[in-house]
């Protein structure tokens, strides 16, 4: 069944509906398998609503996999599984009964590789999303929609003459704002981002980081990344994930941005955002 998409009008700031405010989303002990392969070990983690969390680590401590365990798409592999609860604003995700939809309309993912659809306009790109959940829009309403969301994306000006463009026509970093203009199509609570910027130039990382720095009042963003000068611009607060010799990745810290840089608990975060491991 389709549903329209709820209150399609001018952005309206601080009128949005509950059922696009940004959400508190609370990781309780998720341990995770691939197969026999234990991958991450007790996870516990607040990612409070208008907050930027950053998750950092090493490569292989399980970010990405705790990341696709917040919007369920973990269990799309074969060999998945994982035991804990995920909480949006309260309610959990995996409750029996709830669809897979419901999750993934209130919670976005943005991924390394920006991957717009390369032969779809540039409009179309947009408003893909509202297809795959499910959701219908007038021609009026995604107009609107489309213009909100590139603006909100950053890439409202630079695109508005040629939205019929194929949206694989742009550059690496107009291509990363598409996608976060396409995940925004839908009114997700929550934004999940996995290394948005791995693959793009300076001058493009500092535009997405203007961007998250603009969107996290009316979404709540959860970004992996590898670089800590990023991770200390960006953020409120960062969870420090490691996986020692074989073990299952485990939050060694959290805590809040400048007391993780500045004053961090454990050594090992210490040695890890100076750059020594
Ligand atoms: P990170 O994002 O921190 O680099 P990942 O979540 O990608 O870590 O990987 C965590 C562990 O899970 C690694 O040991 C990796 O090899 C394993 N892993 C990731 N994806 C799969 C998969 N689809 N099948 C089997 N093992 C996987
Ligand atoms: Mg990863």
């Amino acid at each position: 069944p389709t549903k329209r998409i709820p209150a399609v009008k001018a952005p309206q700031r601080g009128a949005a509906t509950a059922e696009s405010d940004p959400a508190t989303l609370e990781a309780d002990a998720i341990s995770a398998w691939f197969g026999n392969h234990k991958v991450l070990e007790q996870v516990s983690l607040t990612m409070p609503a208008r907050k930027v969390t950053a998750l950092i680590g090493p490569s292989g401590c399980g970010k990405s996999t705790f990341l696709r365990i917040l919007n369920r798409m973990h269990e799309l592999v074969g060999s998945a599984s994982l035991s804990g609860r995920v909480l949006l604003d309260g309610d959990d995700i995996y409750d029996r009964g709830r669809r897979i939809t419901h999750a993934r309309r209130q919670i976005g993912m943005v991924f390394q590789k920006p991957n717009p659809f390369p032969a779809m306009s540039i409009y179309d790109n947009v408003t893909a999303g509202l297809k795959l959940a499910g959701l219908k829009a007038g021609r009026e309403d995604k107009d609107r929609l489309v213009e909100e969301c590139l603006t909100k994306a950053g890439l409202w000006k630079e695109v508005r003459d040629r939205l019929r463009q194929p949206g694989g026509a742009l550059s690496g970093g107009q291509q990363q704002r598409l996608c976060i203009a396409r995940s925004l199509a839908v009114r997700p609570r929550v934004l999940l981002m996995d290394e948005p910027c791995s693959a793009l130039d300076p001058t493009s990382t500092r535009r997405i980081e203007e961007t998250i720095h603009e969107l996290s009042d009316e979404v709540t963003i959860v970004i992996v990344t590898h670089n800590m000068q990023q991770a200390a611009r960006v953020s409120d607060q960062c969870a420090f994930f490691l996986a020692e010799q074989g073990t299952p990745g485990v939050i060694v810290e959290h805590g809040g941005t400048d007391a993780m840089f500045n004053s961090p608990q454990d050594p090992r975060t210490t040695d890890y955002v100076n750059g020594r491991f």
